[in-house]
């Protein structure tokens, strides 16, 4: 049998955090009734001319910066004409020959701990165009409604190279340049309400075989879980027709969660279909350098760069480094933790922000910028950890004290339920004695050879002193006693 490579490119369209629309002055904001966020230009009434909106064009130039790509000096809006009822200019005004920012990269993580693999996949371009209307099917007696509240929305069209060869390639690119966008702000990645759709081009070829197969593009992907289903889908799809002597045609298709399968929505259309032209109503858009230089002076430290100076300058490993700039939030939460904690404490730190609180924070469905427990609290608790005040175990008390309220600090609430680990080795050795006496069964049994003995002596220590005792002191000494 024929072993089949996967190849993958995928379209990302990301919505532009604007006040107002790429050529109009109308809101972007979401949820509004029907319609009262369109104006005459969005509904294209005769005679109205599109205005170009500066911060759009900031947007693409700090997403070019971003990825290494070239903004152009010169681009080109374009008109793509196609009919459908919720685009009312009968046009979408895109980029098409020339866009506004040409090539780029990503870089992408794959694996686990030790085990974690780079890999670049290489961006074809990244255009400015609107957004169109929507149709709406349902609670309309039998009608369908148009919305064109969106129309004119401003989209950053991201184009990638078909460089991607497994779905988890492509989940891991897709969550990449979901972070990368939001950590430079220009789109707010809220999947749910469309501002981050992606659309995944697949093919399979036999290994070793040069020439790409024919492509199925999957569209409008809006969360990663239905990305990965969709392509892994598609791809045993592609593969099993092949195998049964059938020939893939080049097509659009949508992916249905509930059967979990992708289906052909229409064949494609060719760029020729849609009769690309210039638009005469736009000038082209000419971008100044000096304006290009003052938004890179301003531009943060971005995701490769801070996971680097991590790694180079709190010792973590690649993996924590990765995790803990997830996003801009996470990793500045990390640093202002690490700030009261103490850089001694960079490793404990960086557990402490990417398990023990990312869990909590799951738990209860919240995202760090409203965690309850602030990151200089967390760095006040870590550092109890360092100083030996308390032990891992009692932290995770503390911590829960913390996310409660029932303190402002990790140390009020170490004193307030007296926490404070007991390090005296007097205070131990005498706690020692009285396990010791009262468990002659269990010495006798670790005398005979029974190493399990030791441990469940140790916790008997523990359980004494509320497990407020110090556990290294407490198997230091009970080592020593038994001899
Ligand atoms: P369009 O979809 O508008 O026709 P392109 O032809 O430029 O645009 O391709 C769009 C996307 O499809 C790109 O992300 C590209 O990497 C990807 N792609 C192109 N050919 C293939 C292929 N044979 N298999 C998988 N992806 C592909
Ligand atoms: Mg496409």
């Amino acid at each position: 049998m024929k072993q089949w490579e996967i190849v993958i490119g995928i379209e990302t369209h990301a919505q532009l955090s604007t006040q107002s629309k790429i050529f109009s002055g109308s809101s972007t904001a979401f949820g509004a009734e029907p319609n009262v966020q369109a104006n005459a230009v969005d509904i294209a009434l005769p005679g109205v001319l599109p205005v170009l909106n500066k911060s759009v064009v900031e947007c693409a130039i700090r997403f070019g910066l971003a990825v290494n790509g070239e903004v152009a000096e010169k681009s080109v809006f374009a008109r793509k004409n196609y009919f459908y009822p919720d685009l009312p200019k009968g046009y979408q005004i895109s980029q098409y020959e020339h866009p506004v920012v040409v090539g780029g990269k990503m870089t992408i993580q794959m694996g686990q701990g030790d085990s974690l693999t780079e890999k670049t996949i290489n961006l074809t371009r990244a255009h400015l165009e609107e957004d169109a209307g929507k149709s709406l099917h349902e609670d309309f007696h039998g009608k369908t409604g148009i919305d064109l509240n969106r129309a004119g929305t401003p989209l950053l069209e991201i184009v990638s190279e078909p460089d991607m060869r497994s779905s988890a390639e492509a989940v891991a690119y897709a969550k990449a340049l979901h972070a990368l966008v939001r950590w430079i702000g220009i789109c707010d990645g809220n999947m749910q309400e469309g501002s981050f759709r992606c659309d995944a081009n697949v093919s399979v070829r036999p290994f070793g075989q040069k020439e790409f197969g024919t492509r199925r593009e999957i569209k409008n992907l809006n969360s990663f879980r239905f990305m990965q289903q969709a392509i892994d889908f598609e791809v045993q799809w592609q593969i099993a027709t092949i195998e049964d002597g059938g020939r893939i045609e080049q097509a659009t298709v949508l992916f249905d969660p509930d059967s979990g399968e992708t289906r052909a929505m229409r064949s494609k259309e060719d760029a020729h279909d849609y009769r690309y032209f210039p638009d005469p109503d736009l000038l082209p858009l000419i971008i100044d350098r000096q304006w290009v230089e003052r938004i890179r002076a301003g531009m943060p430290e971005l995701p490769a760069a801070k996971r680097e100076r991590f790694v180079r300058d709190y010792a973590l490993s690649a993996y924590d480094a990765t995790a803990l700039t997830a996003s801009l939030e996470i990793a500045d939460y990390y640093e202002a933790a690490l700030a009261v904690a103490g850089n001694a404490s960079a490793k404990p730190c960086a557990n402490w922000v990417s398990v023990e609180l990312a869990a909590r924070l799951n738990k209860d469905g919240k995202d760090i910028s409203a965690a309850p427990v602030a990151a200089a609290q967390l760095g006040g608790l870590v550092a109890r950890i360092a100083d030996s005040t308390i032990s891992n175990n009692i932290a995770r008390k503390v911590f829960e004290g913390l996310w409660n309220g029932e303190g402002s600090t990790a140390d009020e609430i170490i004193e307030k339920q007296g926490l404070k680990q007991i390090t005296d080795s007097g205070a131990i050795e005498a706690l020692i004695d009285g396990v010791l006496a009262a468990n002659a069964s269990m010495v006798a049994e670790f005398r005979a050879g029974k190493e399990k003995a030791f441990n469940a002596l140790v916790g008997q220590a523990m359980k004494a002193t509320k497990g407020k005792a110090n556990p290294q002191q407490v198997n230091d000494l009970l080592r020593k006693k038994l001899g």
